[in-house]
């Protein structure tokens, strides 16, 4: 039975994402969404919102699980059984960090290979972080988010207006 990993941080889950996960789902029997828990930045979601928002969104994909981890990725892939690891490309600006901690990967792990899903062009450009950047300033982001995680930013944004006023 073929396992992938896909890690990061989905602060929060986006289009972009979405589209890599049901394409990777198509590709290995089972798919583990695995979201970093040691964020060097402050995340505007707590690592159980964002495990909830996924779980949401992928509810209809039988064979993703989403969990939280601590630590390091190619660690938690090996206590996983995972032969693979997934992440996704959008730019140029993706690939040479991507490559860099992909081949040092390679050499702590050489039984788990990296594969790399280029993005679907219409989110070429999408990140979660130009989706909270949109939504501080009340823009638009429905097609960017699914609606259920739009609602949550949109509340998290509110919150955060109330704090501060
Ligand atoms: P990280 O902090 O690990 O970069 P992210 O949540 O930002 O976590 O991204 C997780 C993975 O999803 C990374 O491999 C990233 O390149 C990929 N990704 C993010 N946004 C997109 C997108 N719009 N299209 C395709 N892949 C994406």
């Amino acid at each position: 039975m073929s396992t992938a990993v896909y890690p990061g941080s989905f602060d929060p889950v986006t289009n972009g994402h979405i589209d890599i996960i049901r394409r990777a789902s198509k590709m290995f029997d089972h798919l583990i969404i695995a979201v970093l828990k040691n964020n060097t930045k402050t995340p505007l979601f707590t690592i159980e919102e964002r495990v909830r928002m996924i779980r949401e969104v992928t509810e209809d994909i039988q064979n993703v699980e989403v969990e939280s981890f601590d630590g390091l990725t190619i660690e938690y892939c090996r206590m996983k059984n995972a032969q693979f690891m997934v992440r996704g490309l959008r730019a140029v600006t993706d690939f040479e960090y991507e490559l860099q901690i992909a081949q040092t990967n390679r050499v702590v792990a050489p039984d788990i290979d990296t594969i790399f899903l280029t993005t679907n062009l219409k989110y070429s450009y999408l990140s979660s972080s130009i989706v909270k950047e949109i939504a501080s300033y009340n823009g638009d982001i429905s097609f960017f988010v699914d609606s259920r995680v739009a609602e949550r930013i949109h509340e998290k944004m509110r919150e955060r207006q109330r704090i501060n006023e």
